[in-house]
């Protein structure tokens, strides 16, 4: 018989969980102890060991890797119960450029979702400025012989479709509440969830961490987050943008200024004639600049202005941090996962990260779902599974980009890149490929860039730490 989660309540205000949160709260014990001291700190908790647990899984993190994870859990096995949590009530928003590309496209699709974004205009061009104002211009590479585009959505918008149609699956919603703690009893991992003065406990076969970049999964099972040479920070903000010939940009555009090095600012064109404006670069160099992010906004929006942009109306400014897949951890624990930026799954060099935290809940519900009510050893063997399948995919791509990185902190370097892809179409395709594909370390991409004037005559090609 299904077993409805573990609720605790608060002494001081005996609040109530809604009747449609809690099928039974048979197994409330603990009504009598004051929620200050933590019960899985203290060692106090000990709930009834139960044959089955509440819930298959229990996802941690409404944004596009766990929404992408619960979606695929049920359409790989219907019969799963599963929930999702978030702190936030949706729609709500998140610092982000906003741009989806082929891969945000080509995961959708697997997940029987292509509709999703039928209404939202495909942007096909990316145009990248160096060091220098070299400037190149190409189309965005071709992902699983899906079309080359991307999409540029708000992700208050983006993030509310995922979600709903996360909820329209049949997953449990469980918004509004937050994770707190976590603990292994037996068969079942339990999840503490706050909400107010509510508490509530869950427990289940699976945790999966989507919580993002500040993951307090991650902090629960014990995995360092990333070191500051391995964490971005970048600000957004919505503003109007007209290019220099007066009419709002179509093109993805990015731009590896001199005064951003090693970062780079961006102007992506939303469909309602605004345009998502932002910059991002490393936490360990943000911090030996000691400057704000909004002095780095403000450069970028001189930068624009002297090449002939109007920018005007800048408005819901926005910081985070983005912990980059060069600081990757270990992704299966016991009776756990972590995905997203929770697990760093951000490109090194673009900053992009819905594609993978989608690619990897999808991946993660794949191996799974088959035996999240079998044995311990059997679901062990699931999370490997996962965990090597992800790498196997995408390590040599992030160690391209990682690369790619850190050849692109030299100015120097950043222009001469720039130069060498505007000289030739197949060292562009590589590089946005890297940007916004899967491609890895190709040693022959590598040659062809040196033939081509990557090294400067008679020169070496620095990799690290140029400035
Ligand atoms: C400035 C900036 C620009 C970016 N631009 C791009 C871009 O253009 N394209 C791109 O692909 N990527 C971009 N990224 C990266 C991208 O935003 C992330 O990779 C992506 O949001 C990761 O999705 P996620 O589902 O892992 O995490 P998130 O989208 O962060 O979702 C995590 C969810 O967990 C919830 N949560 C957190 N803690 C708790 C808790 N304790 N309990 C319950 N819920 C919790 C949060 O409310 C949130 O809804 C950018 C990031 C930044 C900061």
């Amino acid at each position: 018989m299904d077993q409805g989660p573990i609720v605790r309540r608060d002494q001081r205000k005996r609040n109530r969980i809604s009747a449609e949160r809690v099928s039974a709260d048979s197994n409330l014990r603990d009504g009598s102890r004051p929620t200050t001291s933590h019960p899985f700190e203290t060692g106090q908790y000990a709930p009834p060991m139960r044959r089955r647990p509440a819930y298959d899984t229990v996802i941690i993190g409404a944004g596009p890797a766990g929404t992408s994870a619960a979606i695929a859990f049920k359409r790989v096995s219907p019969d799963r119960r599963v929930a999702i949590v978030d702190q936030a009530s949706f729609p709500r928003d998140k610092a982000c450029g906003d741009g989806l590309g082929p891969g945000v496209l080509s995961v959708l699709d697997r997940l029987g979702l292509s509709a999703m974004l039928d209404d939202e205009p495909r942007r096909r061009t990316v145009e990248v400025r160096g060091p220098g104002d070299v400037r190149v211009t190409g189309a965005l590479p071709q992902l699983h012989g899906k079309e080359e585009c991307g999409v540029v959505m708000e992700r208050l918008r983006f993030d509310h479709r995922l979600y709903s149609a996360a909820i329209a699956s049949g997953v449990a919603d469980y918004t509004g509440w937050r994770f707190t703690g976590t603990a292994v009893r037996g068969d079942a991992r339990l999840v503490e969830l706050v909400r107010g003065d509510e508490s509530l406990t869950l427990s289940t076969g699976l945790l999966v961490g989507a919580d993002g970049a500040g993951s307090r999964v991650r902090r629960a099972l014990g995995v360092e987050r990333n070191s500051d040479r391995h964490t971005g920070i970048g600000i957004r903000a919505y503003a109007e943008i007209r290019d220099p010939d007066g009419v709002h940009p179509d093109r993805l555009f990015l731009d590896y200024a001199e005064r951003l090095n090693p970062g780079y600012g961006w102007v992506f064109p939303l469909r309602d004639g605004r345009s998502n404006i932002g910059v991002f670069t490393v936490v360990a160099d943000f911090k030996e600049r000691r400057s704000r992010t909004t002095d780095l906004l403000g450069a970028f929006v001189e930068r624009l202005e002297s090449h002939g942009y109007s920018v005007s109306g800048i408005s819901s400014e926005r910081t985070f941090v983005l912990p980059n897949a060069a600081g990757l951890p270990k992704l299966a624990h016991p009776r756990a996962a972590l995905i997203g930026d929770a697990a760093s799954m951000i490109n090194p060099w673009s900053g992009e990260g819905v594609f993978y935290g989608m690619e990897a809940g999808r991946l993660l519900a794949t191996a799974t779902a088959p035996v999240l009510r079998a044995t311990d050893a059997s679901l062990d063997r699931a999370l490997r599974s996962f965990e090597r399948e992800f790498r196997r995919r995408f390590s040599s791509h992030f160690r391209g980009c990682h690369l790619a990185h850190r050849i692109t902190r030299s100015k120097v370097m950043s222009a001469r890149i720039l130069r060498v892809a505007d000289r030739d179409e197949r060292v562009f395709r590589y590089l946005t490929s890297l940007m916004f594909g899967e491609a890895g370390v190709e040693p022959r991409m590598l040659a062809r860039m040196a033939l081509k004037g990557l090294w400067s005559r008679g020169g070496r090609l620095r990799i690290a730490g140029g400035r």
